[in-house]
């Protein structure tokens, strides 16, 4: 068996993206705290690892839209030691239109999306960089930067996902902490179906497989890459992107309004 590389926290890690991490985080030497709804699927991921790796893996129960639920894994980054790694995976999506949608649903979205992923950040970070070292690994998505695509309250959930974890990334910069947000494509999971659209009704261009996608972000995790984006081919698109957006950025707030707003 490999040598610990401490313990890695893995949301939504009953199945898709997150039982992948798991599975590839225990290979690589990382004992494993599992967390997702389902026990029974949690305890399945969980035997089928222990047996292929023989690391130490722990499976929580927690619905993380539930506050008492957050607190309890939050409890659980804040005082255990051995966590090294975060990966915030949980995530739920949609497909429907404004118009067809329910807003107590999109609600829920926020919730796991947003709010239990900022939640158990602010958990993770201030231990992490008492240790001065940790990784949080945020699965956000490429909605996140074409949020016409699919439902919008899911893309709003996912630019808030890439925002706040370039501004974690900001603030951890110099602490040992490391931050990655990957903004995965359409990838064949569970997701799909939960979402309200079978992925089989996708053109097979655009879906990658899950192990494929996860093997790729770790990749892009090893060479302490902030932004992955596994489908993304052409690297210097998302490059020429952000150097736009910081070559703008101080030029957006300045004391008087732009000539073309000024009455002739
Ligand atoms: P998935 O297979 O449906 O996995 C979602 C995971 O989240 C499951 O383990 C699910 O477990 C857990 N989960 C759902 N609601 C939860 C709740 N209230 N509390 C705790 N856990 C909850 O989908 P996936 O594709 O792996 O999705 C993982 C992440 O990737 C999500 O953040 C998603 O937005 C993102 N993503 C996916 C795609 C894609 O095409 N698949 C593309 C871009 C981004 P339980 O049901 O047992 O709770």
């Amino acid at each position: 068996m490999l040598t610990s590389l401490g313990t890695a926290l893995v949301t939504g890690a009953s199945s898709g993206i997150g039982a992948l991490y798991a599975d590839r985080l225990a290979r690589l030497g990382y004992d494993l705290v599992l967390v997702a709804r389902s026990a029974e699927r949690l305890e399945q991921v969980a035997a089928a690892i222990r047996s292929a790796t023989g690391r130490t893996i722990e499976t929580v129960k927690a619905d993380l839209t539930i506050g008492g639920d957050i607190a309890i894994v939050a409890e659980r980054l804040r005082h255990d030691h051995r966590i090294s790694l975060l990966v915030n995976s949980a995530g739920t999506g949609a497909t429907a239109s404004l118009l067809e949608s329910d807003p107590r649903m999109m609600s829920e979205m926020i919730a796991l999306n947003v709010d239990a992923l900022m939640q158990l950040s602010y958990a993770a970070v201030p231990a992490f960089v008492a240790r001065q070292q940790g990784a949080i690994v945020n699965i956000a998505s490429i909605v996140a930067i074409t949020p016409e695509t699919l439902n919008g309250v899911y893309g709003g959930t996912k630019a808030f996902v890439l925002a706040f974890s370039q501004s974690l990334r900001h603030e951890l910069a110099g602490t040992g902490v490391h931050v990655q947000v990957v903004l995965p494509g359409a990838t064949a999971t569970d997701f799909w179906n939960v979402a309200g659209l079978p992925v089989e009704h996708l053109p097979e261009t655009i879906v990658m497989p899950a192990d494929a996608l996860v093997d790729a972000a770790l990749t892009g995790l090893s060479r302490h890459e902030f932004v992955t984006i596994p489908g993304l081919h052409d690297a210097t698109q998302w490059d020429a992107y952000e150097t736009a957006r910081q070559a703008m950025a101080g030029n957006l707030s300045t004391s008087r309004p732009a000539d073309r707003y000024l009455a002739a």
